[in-house]
């Protein structure tokens, strides 16, 4: 079955064309990336893996809304030389990335004018996202009017946390009037890894607990019991928890009064400031992790902090999330950072010895891309390293909507 995945942000469109069977039987067919929609020029890079040699094409041209951007994509997927489909018939169904969708979905579903509606109703709760992608939603409805259109939220997976931990304690009625709570967000790769998890070990995934640590640009983490998530680091924005590349993660909220009374800038801009120029962003100047472990390598004291901090806070919820996971399998790192960076894993692991936390210095370094497990021998907890692939989960639940095993 071929499925496109679309992942439509502000000025953006991320694409992935696959054909697939199941999670072990996928391939690539096309991917690419529109960006700069809206603005003078906009630019298209496209990448063509099927029907001949891979290969590469970047094109630049006025795109005004994500209606131009999307049909760029349709002609480049199938142009006679760029492409890998004759007709846009041959997509069989489109599965869209979306935010947030509050409590009102636990898992993914089939778009309908109500999943438009709750898409549209939590705006607000995810301004920069949940706009955008209802627009891709729109607009794939008018290329592939044939293909149904599946709804793969970030926050679903989250939904089985309990009230003690998504709830804030905070006046009530900001929960029950204004929907404050913590919603947890990358579920889609968190749930992708407890499987990926109860794969690996042989173990059926209601019977598999893990701390899954996706680490890359945005961080997060998930305690997950028994397969389903317990809690997670994020919260009602992508904001709270981990440090991330540009973001603060957990603050206190009085400080923000406090930097607005001393710099003058409003509240939204200091949120801002806290989503953009923080973490080791804010802590280095430089929120490539490859960059920050580059420069502390060679003596640069701010990285070397920056790198302290992101690891310490890790550090803190893996002792608060093995409080809330018992019978822990694995500790699981994944995404840009947790699958590619050995010196982040290694600061993160060092001094938990006493948790039972035992990486193999040899192992953890050994290059690899396959999923691996880094501890050391004979050690109970395993260390895994998994990679993510979030597009692939997208793809295998909107096959399975549209096969109807689901939702
Ligand atoms: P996104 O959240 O945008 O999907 P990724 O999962 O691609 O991000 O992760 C991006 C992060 O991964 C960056 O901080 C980058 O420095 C880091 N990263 C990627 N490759 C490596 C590597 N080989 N070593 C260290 N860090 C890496």
């Amino acid at each position: 079955m071929k499925i496109l995945v679309i992942n439509a942000g502000s000025s953006s469109i991320k694409y992935q064309l696959m054909e697939l069977e199941d999670v072990h039987h996928s391939t690539l067919l096309a991917a690419g990336l529109v960006e700069k929609i809206g603005e003078p020029t906009g630019r298209i890079i496209h990448r063509k893996y099927a029907g001949g040699p891979e290969s590469k094409f970047v094109e630049e041209e006025h795109l005004p809304t994500h209606h131009e951007g999307m049909s760029r994509v349709v002609a480049l997927l199938t142009d006679p030389d760029k492409g890998v489909i004759r007709n846009a018939s041959e997509v069989q169904g489109v599965g869209h990335r979306v935010l947030n969708c509050g409590e009102v979905y636990s898992d993914t579903v089939r778009v309908d004018a109500k999943v438009k509606d709750t898409i549209r109703d939590f705006f607000l709760l995810g301004p920069l996202h949940n706009p955008p992608n209802l627009m891709g939603i729109e607009v794939a409805e008018e290329f592939f009017p044939h293909a149904p259109q599946v709804a793969v939220f970030d926050t679903a997976f989250h939904q089985t946390m309990p009230p003690k931990a998504f709830l804030y304690a905070v006046p009530y009625e900001w929960y029950t009037k204004f929907r404050l709570r913590k919603y947890g967000f990358h579920g889609t790769s968190h749930k992708f890894i407890a499987q990926e998890t109860a794969e690996y070990l042989g173990k059926p995934l209601d019977q598999t607990s893990l701390i899954s640590l996706h680490l890359g640009n945005g961080c997060s983490m998930a305690a997950i019991r028994n397969g389903k998530c317990a809690d997670t680091t994020m919260g009602v924005t992508p904001l709270e928890g981990l440090v991330m590349g540009t973001r603060s993660g957990d603050i206190d909220p009085a400080a923000i009064p406090y930097i607005m009374g001393q710099t003058g800038m409003d509240a939204a801009q200091v949120v801002n400031a806290l989503n953009k120029q923080s973490g080791l962003k804010g802590i280095c100047g430089v929120n490539d992790m490859r960059e920050v472990v580059e420069a502390a390598g060679g003596g640069n004291a701010q990285a070397q902090t920056a790198l302290d901090i992101f690891a310490y806070r890790i550090q803190k919820y893996i002792g608060a999330y093995l409080a809330v996971v018992p019978g822990l399998d694995a500790l699981v790192f994944t995404a840009g950072i947790g699958e590619n960076s050995a010196s982040a894993r290694e600061h993160i692991c060092r001094g938990l010895e006493h948790l039972g936390i035992r990486l193999d210095p040899v192992k953890n370094h050994a290059p690899s891309r396959a999923p691996r497990e880094i501890q050391q021998d004979g050690v109970p907890l395993k260390i895994l390293v998994l990679p993510t692939n979030e597009e692939l989960q997208i793809a295998l639940e909107t096959k399975q909507i549209i096969e109807g095993h689901n939702g």
